[in-house]
């Protein structure tokens, strides 16, 4: 695991989701071994030194630093066959870039996706896991650990029972209680795959209901789908101040070491704020709002940005994080060019009564 740069929480959290998955694998008569360190060429150092394996499998690298470590490995260990593996998730990024190159926008990303049913079925993991027998004497210290993959299913049928018919009206709103899916946590740990929540999706609007809000959900996992592509294609230029804009012009702010000298003397802001740091959560309006202001109003680098974000959301994920935010500095896959918020009318439409501002600002 490399884990630089994560809020303890988020640390804490990706160890007990690391712990609850070898527990399952245990359970198949699968002996996996965790180890945590700052540092993912350490680990994968050590593993092979100690473990001396003929063959590696590992997810094909995208970003500078991962394709780096992993030629270190290729020459440190002549004799070790490693296999990359394309990171699949609703689709195969892979033949997708081949068949249809990567298409400039989100909609002519979700129009091609839609048109030719790309969404790939999940992996059917019993079948597949059929020929481990079955251990019947589990470790105990194992047995109080929680199944967090079936927690979060589990959370998610209830939410569509309840509460996704409404999806499309809440989901922008900037607090509330089940405004949206909360798939986030669980879908940037790897804990939950996103075709199974399509599918889950899918069923339900068969079997229950179907409507613009189920529809909306599933638009939304293609937002994320389309970062996921954005990440495959353009590797770490999404970590270059100019992002993939071809534009020579774009502005670029300072970049910002120390994080307690960020003020935000918005009171709006100060509120998204404070709920970021207290919780590691903000809803998609309080990401945006406070994108806009780091990049419009502060005049800051959008890649401090992000970082910030990084070192505090629960929900990190690389791809979706830095492609909104590259989204808004104008910087991405925005056909408009960037994003400004009116912060007044920001706090009229979604925090007319300032009972958001008054939650945080204790
Ligand atoms: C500047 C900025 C940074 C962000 N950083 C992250 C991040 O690090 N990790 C993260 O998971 N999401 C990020 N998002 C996207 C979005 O805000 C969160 O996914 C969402 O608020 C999580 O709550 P939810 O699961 O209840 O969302 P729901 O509205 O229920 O959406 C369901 C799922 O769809 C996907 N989704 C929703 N909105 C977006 C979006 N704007 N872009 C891409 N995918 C989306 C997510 O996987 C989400 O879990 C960011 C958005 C912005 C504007």
């Amino acid at each position: 695991m490399g884990l630089r740069n994560l809020s303890n929480k988020r640390f804490e959290l990706k160890k007990y989701s690391a712990v609850s998955l070898s527990h399952k694998l245990i359970d198949k008569n699968i002996f996996p071994i965790i180890n945590i360190d700052k540092s993912f060429e350490n680990v994968l150092n050590y593993q092979i030194k100690s473990l001396k394996p003929d063959k590696l499998l590992i997810r094909e690298p995208i970003y500078d630093n991962e394709i780096k470590i992993l030629n270190k490995i290729e020459n440190s260990f002549k004799s070790l066959e490693i296999v990359k593996i394309p990171l699949q998730s609703l689709i195969n990024h892979k033949e997708f870039i081949e068949s249809y190159g990567f298409p400039e926008t989100f909609s002519k990303f979700r129009k091609i996706v839609e048109k030719n049913n790309l969404i790939l079925n999940p992996i059917d993991t019993k079948k597949n896991f059929i020929d481990f027998k079955v251990r019947s004497n589990l470790n105990k210290e194992y047995e109080r650990i929680v199944d967090i993959e079936k927690f979060s299913i589990k959370d998610f049928i209830n939410y569509l029972k309840k509460h996704v018919k409404s999806y499309k009206e809440t989901r922008d709103q900037i607090h509330g209680q089940n405004i949206s899916s909360q798939l986030s946590v669980p879908l940037s740990l790897g804990i939950l795959s996103p075709r199974r929540i399509v599918k889950l999706i899918n069923e339900y609007e068969k079997n229950v209901l179907s409507n613009q809000s189920t529809y909306w959900l599933k638009f939304e996992l293609l937002w994320r789908e389309y970062f996921k592509l954005l990440g495959f294609y353009h590797g770490s230029r999404i970590f270059n101040p100019k992002g993939i804009s071809q534009n020579e012009n774009v502005i670029q702010h300072p970049e910002v070491y120390d994080w307690s000298k960020l003020e935000f003397k918005d009171d709006l802001v100060f509120s998204i704020n404070e709920q970021l740091v207290k919780t590691g959560y903000i809803t998609n309006r309080a990401r945006q709002i406070f994108a806009s202001y780091f990049i419009n109003n502060l005049k800051l680098s959008w890649l401090s940005g992000a970082r910030y974000f990084k070192s505090y959301l629960m929900d990190y994920d690389t791809e979706t994080n830095y492609g909104n935010w590259m989204y808004i500095a104008g910087v991405g896959t925005d056909p408009r060019g960037g994003r400004v918020f009116n912060l007044e009318k920001q706090k009229n439409v979604y925090d007319p009564n300032m009972e958001y501002r008054k939650k945080w600002q204790i």
